[in-house]
């Protein structure tokens, strides 16, 4: 070895904490690959202004594994959907920018729409949060902004074939080999006026557990339940199957979930119909709970939503639970909300992880939880989605509390086509605003196989790609490093 290779490689160590970087297979030249990579990352990490533009280079090389909190509509672009209208022969209504299927005196194409330059931006700052903060008119409220989108899209994110490859291509492109999307609710409810009034008396678990059982007896019994599950499993099978998701560069898994904001019986049935899609099917790997945590009904029936999940676990004991909990901060809600939303998702729901935990640093007994949080689950950290909705940004993220305290962090996009961003994005915030190591990054990236809902077989398959992806990769960067840092 040459002196001053030797020298180079003592003083990246010493930069960046990483006599044991390594991850997967060692050779002697990957080892020196990963040292001049993990001694690049440093070079462009420090001072006062990172260097985005290399930091752009460098993340939409690196392999970053999967992207574990992903909203299946909300991840598609906008002009993606309009080219679905188009094809659709939809119309676009330009009172409501909403997609209209019939020609009206308010209405015009899509290809009207495009050649009307004001009309097609303001669209596009309704169906996304495009231009929100970089200039200045009558604007919703961000958080109001975000759902809003979803009003607007939502007549037209159907073409679920067509979505799945928009995303694989996207995914590819950026060296992601595994997206676990929240692709859409199983479509079963079942309203019951007695259950919703018997909720608001029984908190006790026990009580509500003999309740739960009577309304799950009730539910069984609808001939319609049944035959909504097996439907929305073959829909997804019939997507997934019919383009070929999987294939030897990249995979997909779902999960499905229930809205928060409504009745109780409406919620628990929801709840109980995705649970029992998940354990039907392989392709299925988890349950979420979706909608705005800070809604009337979320923040009024937090508690008794937990209970429903502890009972649903309880019976379906093989089904994996991925919770958003804690998307809140200071302002958005009474301070009472933000005591225990992470808390009851860990300790009642039983969440084996936990999307945003924006909220930690005002949970109850904050520094316990933290602990319990590390041994038992992991934090889905969304810095985009955070910053927009939540305000949240910077050093008053609870990301550098997690990080500092070890707890197992997966890094995500959450909806990259409303915030108009993508999984390389988040990295490059990420370090940017808080220089970690290259070693964690790639921790973060394995994270992201090690803890997803994927069969060990499928886990072991992708460590071993990644293995062979971050070789290449550092082999790549070093080389470039080489060039631009003589
Ligand atoms: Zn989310």
């Amino acid at each position: 070895m040459k002196p001053k290779l030797a020298l180079f490689i003592v003083i990246a160590f010493s930069l960046t904490g990483c006599s044991h970087l390594h991850y997967g297979s060692s050779s002697g030249n990957a080892s020196i690959n990963e040292v001049k990579t993990a001694l690049f990352f440093n070079n462009i990490i420090e001072g006062e202004s990172p260097n985005i533009a290399q930091l752009n280079i460098f993340f939409s090389e690196m392999p970053k594994g999967g992207d574990l909190h992903h909203h299946y509509s909300g991840s598609i672009y906008v002009e993606t959907y309009l080219d679905w209208a188009e094809t659709n022969n939809q119309h676009i209504d330009t009172k409501t920018l909403k997609i209209s299927n019939d020609k009206t005196d308010t209405t015009v194409t899509v290809n009207e729409l495009r050649s009307d330059t004001a009309l097609y931006r303001r669209l596009l700052t309704r169906w996304s949060d495009k231009d929100y903060s970089n200039h200045y008119h009558l604007e919703l409220a961000p958080d109001t902004n975000f759902f809003n989108t979803f009003g607007y899209f939502g007549y037209v994110s159907g073409s679920y074939e067509q979505g799945l490859m928009v995303l694989k291509e996207r995914a590819i492109k950026e060296n992601v080999s595994y997206i676990e999307t929240m692709i859409k609710s199983v479509g079963y409810s079942h309203s019951d006026t007695v259950f919703d009034e018997n909720t608001k008396k029984n908190y006790d678990y026990k009580e509500i557990s003999s309740l739960l059982d009577g309304q799950l007896s009730r539910i069984d019994g609808d001939a319609s339940f049944k035959k909504k599950i097996d439907e929305f499993i073959k829909g997804i099978e019939k997507a997934h199957e019919g383009v070929s998701v999987d294939d030897d560069q990249f995979m997909m898994r779902y999960q499905t979930y229930a809205s928060r904001n409504s009745t109780p019986s409406v919620v628990f049935s929801a709840l109980y119909a995705a649970f029992k899609a998940v354990e039907k099917s392989e392709l299925l790997v988890g349950v979420n709970f979706v909608g705005p945590e800070n809604g009337v009904v979320a923040i009024e029936d937090y508690k008794l939503h937990m209970q429903f999940f502890a009972y649903l676990r309880k019976r379906f004991p093989g089904v994996n639970v991925a919770l958003h909990a804690g998307e809140l901060t200071l302002g958005m809600v009474r301070p009472k909300n933000l005591n225990f939303h992470i808390s009851q998702a860990l300790h009642v729901a039983g969440a084996q992880r936990i999307g945003h935990g924006v909220d930690l640093p005002y949970e109850e007994d904050a520094i316990d939880l933290l602990e319990e949080i590390k041994k038992n689950s992991v934090v889905e950290i969304n810095l985009t989605s955070n910053e927009f909705i939540l305000g949240v940004k910077g050093q008053e993220h609870p990301y550098l509390i997690y990080s500092v305290y070890d707890v197992p962090i997966v890094i995500c996009t959450d909806d990259s086509g409303v915030s108009r961003n993508n999984l390389t994005r988040e990295y490059v915030l990420l370090a940017a605003r808080y220089k970690p190591s290259y070693k964690t990054v790639k921790k973060y990236a394995y994270n992201s196989i090690k803890y997803s809902f994927l069969s060990d077989v499928d886990q072991k398959t992708l460590i071993k790609s990644l293995d062979q992806r971050f070789e290449k990769f550092e082999s790549e960067m070093a080389k470039y490093s080489d060039r631009i840092m003589k």
